[in-house]
């Protein structure tokens, strides 16, 4: 379960001399009833997402709130936050952990199971608690905290040489304080079979002061080649401030990939994944993946049928340039790869 609040605790800086990123999310919005407050939403709403939110409280920092049009109880960015009483029905055929990745008898914090790249799942921390998410069932509480605990999964990535890429995942990495960040990109970039180091995050977009000049120094001083992934789902989520967090990122030389799932009501049309395409292409960020919503209780509402996706990607490929379609992917446990849908 993820727990906003972890990541920062070690943080030796007192509240008054937090750096901007981490006061936002101190400051993020974790009561429905402020939420629909400040939306100029009806107050009945907030009581059903109060009682469907369960143990996976709203978290919504306000950078990305201010993104959501007031008024609007559909908002494509409200959706993805709000805990909706629909989470609560039964919903055969969905399970904690539908990609089977607590079978896997790996070190704490390792994740493997493809050939030459391997996951390090950082914490269990999120800039946003998104209601989709495919990993709202995992069992954080076994991360390692510190470096030394991080020992035996650098030891499983420095024994196979096979390994080419690292992937920071959690959780989201950019959670944890830049000093924590620094020391283990040293490490990591210390392993000589090592040549790419990919982060997995959306706080560039939920809150983008995160990318300030401490990590971009970080960043710099590694001789891994750098590689971001950032996690948008529509192009409302794009604003000027990611713009010029974006750019910051593609100055220190990281090349920029998106993935989007697939949502019901959020982005399930032609014109909102073009209109995503469109705006990730004008940040330099490439369309990487869309993702076939993962079975994970609580998230039925938001299933696309495999059949409408493979319809929305045929409409993209009419409309824009082949490098502005995301590969459609579904992940299937024990499969060597994300499988293709279209
Ligand atoms: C998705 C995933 C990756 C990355 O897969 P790519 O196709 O290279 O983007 C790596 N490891 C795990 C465990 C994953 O789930
Ligand atoms: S940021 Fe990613 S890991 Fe965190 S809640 Fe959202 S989908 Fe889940």
């Amino acid at each position: 379960m993820l727990i906003a609040d972890t990541a920062l605790q070690n943080s030796p800086a007192t509240s008054n001399s937090l750096p901007a990123w981490q006061l936002q999310i101190k400051q993020a919005i974790r009561d429905p009833a402020e939420l629909c407050q400040l939306l100029q939403l009806p107050a009945s709403m907030a009581e059903p997402a109060q009682a469907a939110a369960g143990s996976f409280p709203l978290f919504a920092p306000r950078p990305f709130v201010d993104r959501i049009r007031p008024g609007d109880p559909h908002d494509p960015l409200l959706l993805q936050l709000l805990p909706d009483s629909q989470e609560q029905l039964p919903q055969p055929g969905y399970s904690a952990d539908p990609l089977a990745e607590q079978q896997l008898d790996q070190p704490p914090g390792f994740l493997q199971k493809y050939n030459r790249r391997a996951l390090l799942v950082t914490t269990g921390a999120c800039a946003i608690h998104c209601r989709y998410c495919f990993r709202r069932e995992f069992p954080y509480q076994q991360l390692p905290h510190s470096l030394q605990q991080w020992q035996p999964a650098l030891d499983s990535l420095r024994l196979d040489q096979s390994i080419e890429e690292v992937i920071l995942s959690g959780g989201d990495p950019l959670m944890l304080v830049d000093d924590k960040l620094a020391q283990l990109v040293e490490q990591l970039s210390a392993i000589p079979h090592l040549q790419r180091l990919r982060i997995h995050t959306r706080l560039p977009i939920m809150v983008p002061e995160r990318v300030c000049a401490a990590m971009l120094r970080w960043l710099a001083s590694s001789r891994l080649q750098l590689i971001m992934v950032i996690h948008a789902n529509h192009a409302a989520e794009l604003d000027h401030n990611v713009a010029a967090s974006l750019a910051r990122l593609s100055h220190v030389g990281m090349m920029l990939l998106n993935q989007s799932v697939l949502l019901k009501n959020v982005n399930d049309t032609a014109d909102q994944l073009a209109a995503l395409s469109r705006r990730l292409i004008e940040l330099n960020v490439l369309p990487y993946y869309l993702h076939q919503l993962d079975p994970v209780i609580g998230t039925a509402h938001f299933h696309v049928p495999i059949e409408r996706g493979r319809q929305l990607i045929g409409e993209l490929r009419q409309h824009l340039p082949g490098y502005a379609v995301p590969r459609y992917v579904q992940e299937l446990p024990g499969e060597p790869s994300k499988t293709p849908l279209a």
